[in-house]
């Protein structure tokens, strides 16, 4: 994805709200964000109420879009550095053209996991053949020790998946219901896709040392005494050991964990960074065209422009 959302805000996660190990969860309405040439989608992070869980910085969830009609996603190529992007479709498809040569479609059950390190520019297209697209885009914020390394991008065919009373868990980041997602990242995180055809109460084990996030992406679930639905982030902060949770037929979730991200980030368009002066040079290489970020092979148009500048 890329982050276009018509303001020049930069986010940083000093101002949130503190919460406490006494309140279980947060809750988060989503907000309408465009991406590419203005398709709209709901933005679960960064929020004014919560610009980061664990390493995990931002978090779209787009779609069902009727490709046919709609046109789909169509975003052409633009940078990143200092995150990974994290790719995972519900339905549909996506091609992904990047400026190390990569061309890779994904589908339903995949992840695409993309290390900006240092610098890396894509696109990202819906394929006509895939009428229904809906999936989720997350970043993950890279740490000091690896931000500057060398851009890569690893496509993921199969995570591990768990089925248990009806519900179907996908792991698709770390370690959950004993299994290890293949996903290689730096920061200490999980990310798990639930999907329940039935109605159906579950008890998710948590890692106490962890902080999570749960976006419903259809129907509702009810926890914690209220029901919550497609569009709503609930947060919960360290030191719990499983949340019991009701489930309403057809209902998919993701729920993102990770230790609490020490390092102070600042995320403006497609950069996370440290400091204005990384952002202002990041601009500088994209809008010049140096060779920091590399030419995307394989997209038929032109490059994405930045909105502004960081306030
Ligand atoms: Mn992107």
């Amino acid at each position: 994805m890329s982050n276009i959302i018509r303001q020049t805000e930069v986010s940083d996660s000093k101002d949130c709200p503190a919460y406490t190990n006494k309140i279980k969860f947060q809750k988060i309405i989503t907000r309408d964000a465009q991406i590419g040439d203005g398709l709209m989608i709901r933005r679960a992070l960064p929020h004014p109420e919560r610009r980061i869980i664990g390493a995990w910085c931002f978090f779209d969830h787009f779609g069902p879009f009727d490709v046919k009609h709609n046109g789909g996603l169509d975003i052409p190529p633009h940078p990143h550095m200092g995150l990974h992007t994290f790719t995972y479709l519900i339905e549909g498809k996506i091609l992904h053209c990047d400026s190390l040569g990569s061309i890779q479609h994904i589908v339903p059950g995949q992840v695409n996991l993309m290390t900006a390190g240092k610098g890396i520019a894509h696109s990202e297209e819906s394929v006509a053949d895939a009428p229904v697209l809906q999936g989720v885009q997350l970043w993950l914020a890279m740490p000091d020790t690896t931000r500057n390394e060398k851009p890569k991008f690893t496509h993921y065919a199969e995570v591990p998946v768990v089925k248990e009373k009806g519900v179907t868990y996908r792991i698709l980041a770390g370690d959950v219901l004993n299994e290890t997602a293949p996903t290689q990242v730096e920061t200490n995180v999980s990310a798990l896709h639930v999907h329940a055809e039935e109605e159906t109460e579950i008890l998710l084990p948590l890692n106490p040392e962890f902080e999570y996030g749960i976006l419903i992406l259809a129907g509702s679930i009810h926890v914690e005494g209220f029901d919550a639905t497609s569009g709503l982030l609930l947060y919960s902060p360290v030191g719990h050991k499983n949340v019991p949770i009701k489930i309403k037929p057809n209902t998919h979730f993701i729920m993102i964990g990770g230790e609490p991200f020490k390092e102070e980030v600042l995320l403006w368009w497609n950069f996370v960074a440290r400091d204005k002066n990384e952002m202002m040079q990041a601009l500088y290489d994209w809008e010049n065209n140096t060779d920091r970020f590399g030419e995307v092979k394989g997209y038929k148009g032109g490059r994405l422009n930045p909105p502004g500048v960081p306030n």
